[in-house]
């Protein structure tokens, strides 16, 4: 135990070391320069695309942009897959390793929201103007920053605006990166996700699920005696808010939605609910699940029970959403060198856990991380979110010289 806490202690040092030294070569310099020259620009363009509206599956309006910007800042091959992510190359001298570098497209809020952005002094306010507008910002920051001070890695550097990592997407534009349009060529992965400069290694898994409860439906007072789907769900609400769930590992459950009924004086024909489950840990996940399971089909047997005469309510628990558990080792050469190079910007705090488009990796062995854009951000996925640009440049200089120190 001792030999590898000193090994660790080595290998810190060494990276520290050689994120200063990095960040001393002259184009690494002249684009960590530019990047914070450019930074006021790149907040305008924040604040502009993040009123080009990217609710959940629909992010193909804000996608095509990013192609076009891709395409002007002089990414090669730059092109939109099939699950909606724009991709585009920067290659370095070999094609390995290659380095995914991404943010996501989308957003919590429906179509209908008002997405427009406002300013106050340093402060922008709009839906996702954090949550991930910041991220896309960085990135697009990152890359005119690496042109302007002509920085050549030996490994490429993937540009990636991807879909889906918000709510119900479950991931699918990172799954999608995976599964088919970069499978096979993807050796690390870092996505900037939000705000601050966090640095997560551990992935937060999740099921979720829609759960609809069924039942003839009558009238109220005509029908009275018959088994009610909102009842039943009544029970069932009940039951998952009684869960005691370990605090450590971090364990979490929330009924988010529910619907259902047509009128105040009918037995509903239909109700549902919308649950997610999350843990750090594999185990404490798979038993809050079999609990949830359970409470469902108890829920549902006693609604039953209490009213016999006229027809019963059953029920069908969709899963929704899984997004897999992980994490990379916090004695990783790539969590090694994101605290190094974090540290040149005065990133203080430990690691942290999260469920972002890098638990895709994570989970299937792929060194990534997710890091934040810098900035202080507030109320991420409330409509009051802000987002607070006040030396958010130091975010955007942590993430380029990481990318850079990661394309090699
Ligand atoms: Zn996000």
């Amino acid at each position: 135990m001792k030999h590898y806490c000193l090994y660790l202690t080595i290998a810190a040092l060494a990276s520290a070391q050689d994120a200063v030294r990095l960040a001393e070569d002259p184009t690494v310099k002249a684009a960590l320069d530019a990047a914070k020259r450019n930074e006021a620009h790149f907040i305008d363009e924040q604040a502009r695309f993040c009123e080009i509206a990217a609710p959940p599956f629909k992010e193909e309006a804000r996608g095509k942009e990013f192609e076009r910007l891709f395409k002007s800042l002089g990414l090669e091959n730059v092109r939109i897959d099939k699950a909606g992510n724009v991709i585009g190359v920067r290659s370095g001298a070999a094609a390995h390793p290659n380095l995914v570098f991404a943010a996501h497209l989308d957003t919590v809020f429906p179509p209908e929201t008002n997405v427009k952005v406002t300013r106050e002094g340093t402060v922008l306010k709009g839906p996702g103007i954090g949550d991930d507008c910041r991220g896309l910002a960085v990135m697009l920051g990152v890359i005119q920053a690496l042109k302007d001070g002509n920085v050549k890695t030996p490994g490429t550097i993937t540009f990636v605006a991807d879909t889906g990592e918000e709510g119900l997407g479950d991931l699918r534009g990172t799954k999608n990166l995976f599964a088919d349009s970069l499978k096979g060529q993807i050796d690390k992965f870092i996505s900037v996700d939000g705000t601050g400069l966090s640095i997560t290694n551990i992935g937060v898994g999740s099921y979720r699920y829609r759960v609809t409860f069924k039942g003839p439906g009558g009238h109220s007072f005509g029908a009275f005696g018959m088994a009610n789907p909102i009842q039943a769900m009544g029970r069932a609400i009940a039951k998952i808010d009684a869960f005691e769930v370990p605090t450590n590992p971090k364990t979490t459950f929330n009924v988010g939605r529910v619907g259902g009924g047509t009128s105040v004086n009918a037995i509903p024909f239909e109700a549902w609910m919308e649950v997610d489950m999350r843990s750090s840990d594999k185990t404490s996940l798979e038993a809050l699940h079999a609990k949830f399971k359970n409470a469902v089909q108890e829920a549902v047997d006693e609604e039953n029970k209490r009213w016999t005469g006229r027809g019963a309510v059953s029920v069908s628990p969709d899963l929704v959403g899984y997004r897999p558990a992980g994490s990379t080792s916090a004695d990783s050469a790539i969590v090694i060198t994101a605290l190094a190079v974090s540290k040149i910007f005065g990133h203080k705090e430990g690691l942290r856990e999260g469920s972002t488009d890098s638990n895709v990796p994570m989970n299937a062995g792929i060194p990534a991380i997710t890091i934040g854009g810098g900035g202080i951000g507030t109320g991420a996925h409330a409509l009051t979110e802000a987002f607070d640009t006040k030396d958010s440049w130091l975010g955007t200089q942590r993430a380029l010289l990481l990318a850079v120190a990661l394309a090699r």
